[in-house]
């Protein structure tokens, strides 16, 4: 039996109220590797309360923000230090392979700690401009929110408590934040290392545990203020439904299928290679994956055939191999939920032209691992090309012009994300402000930075993470009037009441 991963509630780790526990999984083996305590209602009222009193009692929301900057930077700096530990406990939690959580998502929550810590500190100096009046001083004032709950998905869990903890609390809120049940582990893990900096107890908490229990009792609470939320879209209508009750503040990360869009002026060999880090990283469970991919009528075939060479290279095995390219689906049902959907589209008239089955990893007969799949003969109403898939298939759809691949791009419930592929430029960015979609790229992929807003379109969300504007969604504004004008017969508007 390994040791029990608890809740951190109160700046204390504790097992839940009714002792209850969960198993994470394995996904390279398909085995159960740790105990996790699971929080329930109890657990829930006490983390709000603690989370509450930290808010309305405790120093945070009062301290200058250069000081919770200062904190901040201890976090990221204890994400240094325990780097090699996080990297591992990512990467068996979440299947994600080790070269991501080295290179990727360690990397992504120290620069979110350091660039909040940044606003944070500047925030003593920063004066909003308000119009000037000769008979009034007005000025702009902004606070922190409350108590914000913070539900992530289980694709970067480690990502997630990041981008979730560092803007809330840099702003000076207090923060319930609820992991994924898939992968609670580095969530867990963050919010001691904010123990360890010195953050005061009840400002971050951290309870894993059932969305549908623990995560729908966290929207609901009259003690929370605002709700972050990053996961499916249909979980996102229930959130927004729920958090109506008390008029929470609410921002919503949700699904994508996002287009990848090849130019016929394009550098193939660059572009073949960079659509396939679109789609396949981190097996295709990323929100922003470029999983259909418009190619124009000129360079389709040359394209089609490099990219399916390619993706047959592609070297999928355990998670923890530094020579895997692709490990595996988090789980057994998101592995299923692939084949259902590679059938659904073989049902609809697609090719399988790579993959399309699970692959066998010798050693690892119980691990979750799926082909690198790609689908020909696609067209944009089919179920594959429409709805997300969120694993491991890309689907080839073939284009005419410009305003086709607009047009085609466009025809989406969602908005996340999008790139475009292309020597010339200009075209490109024509393309690009064409595109209904909160992030483009041109000529790269997945170039998320903490400085740079990221957020949805359409059914893809509400709100921004990243950049100052994911700041201000952790912020309240308040407009601050002094009258200037003294007596009563500069205020004629009085008048209107008293004569
Ligand atoms: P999910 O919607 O099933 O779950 C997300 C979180 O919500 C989990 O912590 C879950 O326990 C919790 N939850 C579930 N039901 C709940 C309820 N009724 N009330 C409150 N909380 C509840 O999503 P998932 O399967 O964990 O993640 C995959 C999805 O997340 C994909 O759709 C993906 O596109 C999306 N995603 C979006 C972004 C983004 O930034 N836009 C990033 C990553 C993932
Ligand atoms: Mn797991």
């Amino acid at each position: 039996m390994t040791d029990l991963h608890q809740l951190v509630i109160d700046g204390e780790l504790s097992a839940s109220a009714t002792g209850e526990t969960f198993e994470s999984i394995d996904p390279s083996t398909g085995e159960s590797f740790a105990h996790v305590a699971k929080a329930g209602a109890e657990d829930v009222k006490r983390a709000a309360e603690a989370a509450r009193k930290a808010f309305d009692e405790g120093p945070w929301p009062r301290m200058r923000g250069r000081d919770r900057a200062k904190a901040l930077l201890a976090v990221a700096d204890g994400i240094k230090k325990h780097a090699p530990d996080l990297a591992e406990l990512e990467s068996r939690d979440s299947g994600g392979t080790i070269r991501k959580a080295q290179n990727a998502d360690i990397g992504m929550a120290i620069s979110t700690f350091r660039f909040y810590s940044e606003l944070a500190s500047r925030e003593d100096e920063e004066e909003p401009l308000l119009p000037r009046s000769p008979m009034s001083y007005n000025y702009l004032r902004r606070e922190p929110i409350g108590v914000c709950a913070a539900i992530a998905p289980w694709n970067a869990p480690l990502q997630m408590a990041s981008w979730k903890i560092a803007p809330a609390i840099a702003a000076g809120n207090t923060v319930i934040l609820k992991p994924a049940s898939f992968t609670p582990l580095t969530s867990i893990e963050v919010g001691k290392i904010c123990l360890e900096a010195g953050i005061p107890e009840g400002v971050v908490n951290v309870l894993p545990g059932p969305g549908a229990a623990a995560g729908e009792e966290l929207v609901a609470s009259p003690l929370v203020d605002k709700v972050a939320f990053t996961g499916s879209t249909e979980i996102g209508m229930r959130i927004m439904q729920i958090a109506s009750g008390t008029v929470k503040k609410v921002t919503l990360e949700l699904g994508g299928k996002s287009p990848s869009i090849v130019l016929d002026d394009v550098d193939l060999d660059y572009a073949v290679d960079g659509a396939l880090w679109g789609v396949f990283f981190h097996q295709g469970q990323i929100c922003s994956a470029g999983t259909r991919l418009f190619l124009q009528r000129g360079i389709h075939d040359d394209f089609f055939a490099a990219l399916v060479k390619r993706a047959e290279e592609l070297k999928v095995g355990p998670a923890l191999d530094p020579g895997s390219d692709q490990g595996p689906l988090v789980a057994r049902t998101q592995l299923e939920t692939v084949e259902r959907y590679v059938e659904i589209g073989r049902e609809e008239g697609a090719e399988v032209a790579a993959g399309g089955e699970r692959a066998t990893v010798p050693g690892h007969q119980g691990g979750f691992y799926y082909r690198p799949t790609i689908l020909a003969g696609v067209n944009n109403s089919m179920r594959v090309a429409q709805e997300e898939i969120f694993g491991p298939v890309l689907a080839v759809i073939p284009f005419e012009d410009d305003d086709e691949a607009v047009r085609l791009a466009n025809e989406s419930i969602y908005g996340l994300a999008g790139a475009v592929w292309s020597r010339n430029v200009p075209r490109a960015v024509q393309i690009a402000e064409r595109l209904r979609a909160g992030t483009v790229w041109i000529n790269d992929y997945h170039m998320i930075n903490p400085r740079y807003p990221f957020g949805g379109y359409k059914e893809s969300g509400i709100g921004r993470e990243h950049g100052t504007l994911g700041f201000n969604e952790y912020r309240e504004a308040k407009h601050i009037h002094v009258d200037l004008a003294g007596g009563r017969d500069r205020h004629p508007w009085w008048n209107t009441v008293l004569g």
